[in-house]
């Protein structure tokens, strides 16, 4: 089922979904069930599985020539959302990204989420790889999410990359792109980025999920901004909670996003990851119980693959 229909039809309850990562290469399944498993008793109505690109290591060879490797540290995000909905019968949401596909690549992928029957897909442009100082388009691929947006859209309405065919089958994707309530980092200011995010929805994107935040204001900045705007789609505010003593810096650095003074006040406090994760929690469900009574349409966690804080979250919001 599409997120959208899932939207509309919620009579005024929130929904709960998360997003995982692919596991590492090398593990299995099991470590993506062990993460689900928890919060399937949670009713999630969707479960994200982003997509991550390949990255480049140099190895050493005969005589001191290094050797350029390419390799994808976390394959799988389609199989998994195959796996999950054929375990769990839960809708997936698997993320397709600009960066490391051509035209043809983006098509053919597509065509695999529509045989094994999954709906909905995130659009998004990708991050740079970490070789590189800012993204590059990969030959014959796309430079901006909307562009990606662009094509599927177009399979919606029969267009494929190949204009020759003929008769081609409409593919029916509920597409989803990201929205950042603290700007992108590439953007000058917010009123450019929010340009570009309606350009997003006016190529057939039919929803919005945001970058985490940890101040709820920016939040509810961002949704009046996007309606002065004229992005009148539902927006899904996503939220992570902070579990340990590394990420008091590396969210924000990571992220580009601002911990409130409050909130730092108290994590500041903390000597162990279990007392930062005990302030992580608390904020994230003060910040839940807002966001569900000014009405948002759902409330999406980034799990990580670790689901024991999210699970304490849901428990006591949803
Ligand atoms: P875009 O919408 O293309 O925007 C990128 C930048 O370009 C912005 O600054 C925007 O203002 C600007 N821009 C947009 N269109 C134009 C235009 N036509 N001309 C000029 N400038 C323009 N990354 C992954 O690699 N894998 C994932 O699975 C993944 N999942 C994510 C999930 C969520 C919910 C979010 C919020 C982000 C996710 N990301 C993921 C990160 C995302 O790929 C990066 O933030 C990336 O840098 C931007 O992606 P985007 O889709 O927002 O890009």
């Amino acid at each position: 089922m599409k997120v959208i229909e899932k939207i509309n039809s919620q009579k005024g309850k929130p929904l709960f979904s998360f997003e995982i990562l692919p596991p590492l290469k090398g593990n299995g399944i099991q470590s993506i069930y062990d993460s689900i498993d928890p919060l399937v008793e949670f009713n999630p109505s969707f479960i994200n599985v982003t997509y991550h690109r390949e990255e480049y290591t140099y190895k050493k060879r005969e005589k001191g020539y290094l050797e350029k490797i390419s390799m994808r540290k976390r394959p799988g995000t389609v199989a998994i959302c195959a796996a999950i909905f054929n375990k769990y019968k839960i809708d997936t949401v698997p993320h397709l990204i600009c960066g490391g596909f051509n035209r043809e690549e983006t098509e053919n992928a597509l065509i695999d989420l529509q045989f094994l029957g999954i709906d909905n897909v995130l659009a998004l442009r990708g991050d740079p790889i970490k070789t590189e100082p800012h993204f590059n388009t990969t030959d014959g691929g796309h430079a901006y999410a909307v562009d990606l947006v662009q094509q599927i859209d177009g399979m919606n309405k029969g267009v494929y990359v190949d204009d020759e065919l003929r008769d081609a089958q409409p593919t029916s994707f509920c597409i989803g792109v990201a929205g950042y309530p603290e700007k992108h980092f590439e953007a000058p200011n917010q009123t450019v980025d929010l340009h570009y995010l309606k350009q997003k929805i006016d190529a057939g994107a039919e929803y919005i999920v945001t970058q985490l935040f940890f101040d709820n204001q920016k939040f509810f900045q961002f949704v009046d901004k996007c309606r002065e705007a004229g992005i009148m789609v539902p927006i899904i505010p996503g939220i992570k909670p902070i579990t340990n003593l590394k990420h008091i810096n590396f969210m924000p650095k990571f992220f580009h996003v601002e911990l409130p003074e409050a909130f730092t006040k108290e994590l500041l406090k903390c000597k162990t990851d279990a007392e930062v994760s005990a302030v992580g929690v608390e904020w994230c469900i003060a910040q839940s119980k807002e966001l569900m009574q000014k009405g948002v349409p759902g409330i999406h966690y980034f799990t990580m693959g670790k689901s024991t804080a999210t699970k304490k979250i849901v428990k006591t919001v949803f």
